[in-house]
Order: structure tokens, then C-alpha cells, then sequence
């Protein structure tokens, strides 16, 4: 075959030099140009939520396609970015009440947070208390760009580029019976002054290997913005639409932030879109008889009509089908799974939430470039299971329309590798 010229992401090609060429897909399966169908076990990097090319979504987009697909949205707008900003507000406000009231449309979960980032530096200085420091959560992921890098955390994804990155001050994790260590610390530092916002992914934080913190912490850190005047921006670009069995992940927190952040589920993923919703009064900083005030932020693709359409279906599906319900069946087998796989030596931990299973496998060599992974990761390939390992932790986080027998088939061959690995090691040992 020819040699492909594309760069693929996450990849190392000299390695890794085979892509699998998928020629469809439907519902929680991936088909292959040879004919191989997979079971998406990760819903093709977390942003698909009812299944492939549902079709009420095929349908609002083809639609949409022959009647408007694209239009400068400055100065312009259209019929369903209007719909869709209306029903994202009803629908965060109808979750987590608060008083976001805008949004703001852009085309990545990345760009969503830098959105976030800056019109929360910038609604200090509109408002002539200018601050500028950022906090997010040890170990947290908001994207790729220097900014969303910035706020992340530091590692072998990014240490090349530590130079352009701007300054942080992180929050230790706030492990089980460790939570009022980070809300102390929390409040220390904004004592100091100067902080702007605290970025976070709410609940779960998915690339540091789906770890799970308390709502009750959360709702903590929420009200220390609140008495000490920074604004939470919480990254639910994994964590929105469904993922830890609520609409939004800050409702188990009893809250709506500041400004949120959306995009993979936003369009059922669909097409790629981003959406950062904020509160009047971020708005009303920025609405100035200056123009000079307005808030300086745009993308090319801002609104895009096709996504404004996937994103109306896929809320569509929410209003009409029994997705909650789905959801709950996919909650109760993960749990029922974990208490299984908690009762083996080789995995370490264990933690279900929502629509997503983890488990991290015993490894010396802890890590995300750890060898394990990637060896799991082709064994599922070949039983025909998309699971991609991030290190030692292996994660089930499916499409809503997945079945038990579906989830079963994933628990199962999860126990068989495991059960190879493990006696590799024992005969490694002899
Ligand atoms: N935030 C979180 C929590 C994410 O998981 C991701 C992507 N995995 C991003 C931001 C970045 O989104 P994108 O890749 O669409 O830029």
C-alpha cells in the first residue's frame, strides 16, 4: 500500500507506522475497509454519545447541508446557533441552575477553554479589578494549544514547550479523606490576590487516567471562588452530555460555574464544535458603548451551521429517547463489573462513575509510556474491541446506545488479557 502522508495525532509513526482504515460506522461499531467490524469501546475519543451516525443526526445535517452550511458569524447569525444557544442555557440552567445566560461558539474543546481563560482575565480587567492568575487541578487536561497546555498538567506531552507556557499554580488532587488539604491550599492562594479563575474538569479527570474526586470538594472549591471573587471555569468537555451519569458534571456539585465549557457531545460527536456558556455579568463586562471593550476572540468556523444542526439532533435525542435511562443501565453494569475486577491482585484500583469503568493494572513502569498499554491495547484490537489504554489504566467510557451483552463481550476479554498478562508474569518469574 502507498505510504500515507498524513501525521497523525498521539502517534508515534516509526513505531507505530499502521492505520486502520475505517470505511463506516453505526451505532457502537467501527467497520473497516477489509470488512472487520469493531466495538467502540471509547467512543472514538470520548465524543460520541448516542452512537454512530445516528440517523435523526445524519438527517438534521444533511438537511442543514443543503440549505446553509457556513456563514461568517460576525455580524450574521442563523436560525439553528440561535436554537442551539437557547436550548444549551435552558438545558445547563434546568441542571445546575446559576445564571448562565451566553454563548459563546467555537470549534474544540481546546478552544472552548482558551475562550474561557480569557474572558475571565479579561472580565477582571473590564471591570477595573484586573487579575490575572490561573489555578487549575494538579494532573488536569484542557487541550493542546500553549494556552490549554499551560493549564494542564506538565509532563512528557508538553515539557519541550515548557518555555512559551505561562505560570500556574496548581491544586494538589484532592484524593479520598485528602479533600480539605486542597480546599486549604485553595484558599491560601487566593488570599494572595490576583487569582482569575480555577480551571477544572469536574468530577473525572479523563487523560490523567479517569480519576475521580468528590462533588462535595467541588462544591467547596466553587464557593471559595465565590467569597474570594475568582470565577470557576469547568472544562465538561469530556464530562458534559451524560458521561458521569448527569446532564453536567458540576450538578453533582449542586452548582452552575461561571463558565462552562463544552464540546465532544455537544454535536453527539458528530462534527467538531466548542461552546463556552458564562454568566450575564461576564457578558455584561465585555457590552460597552466601546468597541475597544468588546471581547477579542474569533475562529474562522464560529457557529458553524452543520454543527449548530448535529448539536440540535443530538439534543433532540436527549428530549425524545430514553437516554437516561441508558445511561443507568450502562452505570449498573460498570458497577456490577467493578466489584469483579476489584476482587483481582494484578489490578490496583478500581472506580466507576457515571458511564465510565477504570481500573488500573499492577506495572512496574507506571506511566503514560508504558509498554502495557499498548500491548493490551492491540489484544483488544484483535478480539475486535476499541480500548485504548492511557498507561496501565484501562477505561471503558462507551456510546449510550452500547448494550449489556456489548459491555459483558468488553469485561470479559478485559479479564481474558489480563489473565494472559498475568501469566506471562508468572512463567517470566518461574
Ligand atoms: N478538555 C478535556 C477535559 C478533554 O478531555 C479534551 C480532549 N480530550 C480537551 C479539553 C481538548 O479538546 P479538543 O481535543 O477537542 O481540543
Amino acid at each position: 500500500m502507498k505510504k500515507s502522508t498524513i501525521w497523525h495525532p498521539m502517534t508515534q509513526h516509526k513505531i507505530f507506522p499502521e492505520m486502520i482504515p475505517i470505511d463506516r460506522a453505526e451505532g457502537a461499531y467501527l467497520y473497516t475497509q477489509d470488512g472487520d467490524k469493531i466495538l467502540d469501546g471509547i467512543s472514538s475519543w470520548w465524543v460520541n454519545t448516542h452512537g454512530h451516525c445516528h440517523p435523526k443526526i445524519v438527517e438534521a445535517v444533511q438537511a442543514q447541508a443543503a440549505k446553509l452550511e457556513q456563514v461568517i458569524f460576525a455580524g450574521f447569525t442563523h436560525a439553528p446557533a440561535e436554537e442551539l444557544a437557547e436550548r444549551l442555557i435552558d438545558r445547563a440552567t434546568h441542571c445546575m441552575g446559576g445564571d448562565l445566560r451566553h454563548v459563546f461558539f467555537s470549534d474544540s474543546g481546546s478552544t472552548a477553554i482558551e475562550v474561557a481563560v480569557k474572558m475571565a482575565v479579561g472580565y477582571h480587567a473590564q471591570i477595573g479589578a484586573p487579575k490575572h492568575k490561573i489555578v487549575a487541578l494538579e494532573g488536569g487536561y484542557h487541550g493542546d494549544t500553549i494556552g490549554t497546555m499551560s493549564a494542564g498538567a506538565r509532563g512528557v506531552f508538553n515539557e519541550t514547550y515548557a518555555p512559551l507556557l505561562f505560570d500556574v499554580s496548581y491544586l494538589k488532587f484532592p484524593h479520598k479523606n485528602h479533600e480539605q488539604e486542597t480546599l486549604d491550599q485553595f484558599e491560601a492562594l487566593l488570599k494572595g490576590g490576583d487569582i482569575a479563575a480555577l480551571v477544572l474538569e469536574p468530577l473525572v479527570q479523563g487523560a490523567a487516567g479517569m480519576q475521580i474526586y468528590s462533588g462535595r470538594v467541588l462544591r467547596g472549591l466553587y464557593k471559595l471562588c465565590k467569597r474570594y471573587g475568582a470565577l470557576m471555569i469547568a472544562d465538561e468537555v469530556m464530562t458534559g452530555f451524560g458521561r458521569t451519569g448527569s446532564m453536567f458534571a458540576c450538578a453533582q456539585g449542586g452548582f452552575a460555574p461561571d463558565l462552562l465549557c463544552l464540546s465532544k457531545g455537544l454535536t453527539g460527536g458528530f462534527l467538531p464544535m466548542g461552546a463556552t456558556l458564562c454568566t450575564a455579568d461576564i457578558y455584561d463586562a465585555f457590552y460597552h458603548d466601546e468597541r475597544a471593550k468588546q471581547f477579542f476572540h474569533s475562529t474562522s468556523f464560529t457557529g458553524n451551521a452543520l454543527a449548530c444542526a448535529a448539536a440540535l439532533a443530538s439534543l433532540d435525542i436527549w428530549r425524545d429517547e430514553p437516554v437516561f435511562d441508558r445511561l443507568q443501565m450502562i452505570e449498573a453494569s460498570h458497577k456490577a463489573a467493578a466489584k469483579a475486577f476489584s476482587a483481582r491482585d494484578d489490578v490496583t484500583d478500581v472506580r466507576t462513575i457515571g458511564t465510565i469503568l477504570a481500573l488500573d493494572v499492577r506495572d512496574e513502569t507506571d506511566g503514560y509510556l508504558s509498554d502495557l498499554g499498548v500491548r493490551l491495547y492491540n489484544e483488544f484490537l484483535e478480539s475486535g474491541i476499541l480500548l485504548r489504554p492511557i498507561g496501565n489504566c484501562v477505561y471503558i467510557l462507551p456510546p449510550y446506545c452500547i448494550t449489556k451483552d456489548e459491555l459483558e463481550r468488553i469485561y470479559e476479554q478485559t479479564h481474558r488479557s489480563l489473565d494472559g498478562l498475568k501469566n506471562e508474569r508468572a512463567q517470566c518469574a518461574a
